[in-house]
């Protein structure tokens, strides 16, 4: 029987099953995407954010952990277990030569990326590449692969410990009716975003009589569907977090519904005004950094009419932002540039009129929270509000774009999940699945891969500590048989 089961084929599952195998345990990991698209939003991510007490190879400064934590508990507005984020945290300091071990190599942070280099360390070649090369290292390790291996259910042992450690997990159900057994099981395969039924019961309608879910993209992988979510907890699993709350970004709305990645996200928020689609200003655009912001403006749009808003800019935002995939509209004037957006054109040139009137002169510097801020304007820009006077004007569309949700399972510092407040002893859970311990609301820009790869790593640990503590030592790594990567045409 396979010591550790790991369902899932993004960074947390490869985490888990690197540090199981590392360990000597026989590890099978059950990926539900094909070989192609395998990674999970894993493959789209750039970066993870560290802690550091000194300048390290790619991070500048430092980063200490109470900065980090109190950046975390600012953006969760406390909901948040502390424990486990300083757990997560503390990981982060030491992680990265592990993850060098297995082949991820990593680069300065890219200019236009704002405040960035400081608190986060980029993967050379993206996340793409590190999944790459943690499948390789896996595969070289032993462990075996499965792609197009959709689990459907987990079945678990209720009477058997219930008391003692609650229910444990015994075999997985593939959707193809095939059982494995295994002694222990890591969980990783994210969170609901890609299941749309799902999205749409989760936010119900609006005071408009509005779904707003249907207007919703996927940024990331379309197979994190939430099944296992789903059935853990129809199972007794404890659950954590608010089935609304998100990783939700504003994209541009020509953005396709999975997989548009980070390419679709549109970066001048902070430069300019955004409107909703009656012209009216909605929330203050320079109330922080961008990068501890920007997660809140997919939730933002999602709250307004028809689920669209439009950023708009002048002549001053170009070459002070990251360009996106799709190109803006662009107008000489105003009038113009409301027609081109659809927007009415007296809204927005009131619009645009009263907030140039409420500027108050500054230094301008995108790089510090500066002095230009409006004064008397509802809601107000706090930061960096230059009029918009200069030609030509342009505008992107947005919608909102999910990243990923935080409902999940809760877990204990072990990542053991819960039932009835009783941890199993050989049933846990990494990453998106069990994220919302840490983010009960809010993100960090990188927070998510320093969540994934901490609790991929105690998972994978917890379950091989189960394993020895119920006897079954695992042979030392000198003795393993490389794994064949059942690859699937
Ligand atoms: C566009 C984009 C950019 C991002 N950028 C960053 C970034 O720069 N930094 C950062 O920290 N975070 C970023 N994130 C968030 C980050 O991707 C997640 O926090 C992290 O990847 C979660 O890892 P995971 O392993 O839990 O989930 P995933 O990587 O999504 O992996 C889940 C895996 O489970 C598999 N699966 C799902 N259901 C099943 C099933 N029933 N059976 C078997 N397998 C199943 C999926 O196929 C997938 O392989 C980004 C996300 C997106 C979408």
């Amino acid at each position: 029987m396979i010591d550790v089961l790991v369902i899932g084929g993004g960074n947390a599952a490869l985490c888990a099953a690197l540090t199981a195998r590392g360990a000597g345990a026989s590890v099978l990991l059950l990926e539900a995407a094909p070989r192609e698209w395998r990674g999970g939003n894993s493959m789209h991510t750039r970066n993870l954010r560290c802690m550091h007490d000194a300048p390290e190879d790619v991070l500048t400064e430092t980063y200490p952990e109470e900065e980090f934590w109190q950046d975390l508990k600012k953006v969760t507005g406390g909901k948040t277990d502390e424990a486990l984020a300083r757990l997560a945290i503390r990981h982060s300091a030491s992680v990265r030569p592990w993850m060098v071990k297995h082949g991820v190599r990593f680069q300065p942070s890219l200019s236009g990326t704002l405040h960035l280099s400081r608190t986060n360390a980029f993967f050379m070649g993206g996340g793409k590449a590190l999944v790459n090369a943690y499948y390789r290292s896996a595969l070289a390790l032993g462990v075996a692969v499965r792609y197009e291996a959709a689990v459907q259910h987990v079945e678990l042992n209720v009477e058997q410990g219930v008391e003692r450690s609650g229910p444990r997990f015994v075999a997985a159900v593939l959707e193809s009716g095939e059982r494995i057994e295994a002694r222990t099981c890591v969980l990783a395969s994210g969170g609901f975003e890609s299941n749309l039924g799902w999205l749409r019961e989760a936010w119900g309608t609006n005071e408009r009589g509005e779904w707003p879910a249907d207007n919703f993209a996927i940024r990331g992988t379309r197979f994190n569907q939430g099944v296992l979510l789903k059935d853990l907890i129809a199972q007794g699993a404890d659950a954590i977090g608010d089935p609304t709350q998100a990783h939700m970004v504003a994209i541009d709305a020509r953005a396709p519904l999975y997989d548009g990645g980070i390419c679709t996200r549109v970066d001048c928020v902070s430069l300019g005004i955004m409107i909703n689609r009656e012209g009216r200003r909605f929330y203050d655009e320079g109330e922080d950094f961008w990068p501890k912001r920007y997660a809140i403006w997919g939730r933002l749009v999602a709250l307004q009419p028809g689920q669209v808003a439009h950023s708009v800019t002048d002549a001053k935002a170009v070459g002070r932002f990251m360009p996106p995939v799709f190109r803006g509209e662009r107008a000489e004037t105003l009038d113009d540039l409301a027609r081109q957006l659809g927007v009415p054109e007296a809204a927005l040139l009131e619009t645009v009129r009263a907030y140039n009137a409420a500027c108050r002169a500054g230094t301008f510097d995108h790089a510090v929270l500066d002095d230009c801020r409006t004064e008397g304007l509802s809601p107000p820009k706090t930061h960096w509000a230059l009029p918009i006077d200069t030609p030509p004007f342009f505008g992107y569309t947005l919608k909102p774009g999910v990243t990923f949700t935080y409902l999940g399972l809760k877990v204990d510092a072990r990542a053991a999940a819960h039932f009835g407040g009783v941890a199993s002893d050989n049933l846990f859970v990494a990453g998106e699945m069990m994220a919302g311990n840490v983010l009960g609301q809010g993100y960090t820009a990188g927070v998510g891969m320093t969540i994934g790869t901490a609790f991929g790593r105690i998972a994978g640990a917890s379950a091989v500590a189960a394993l020895r503590a119920a006897g079954t030592p695992a042979p030392p790594l000198a003795h393993a048989v490389p794994a064949r990567d059942h690859e699937h045409a």
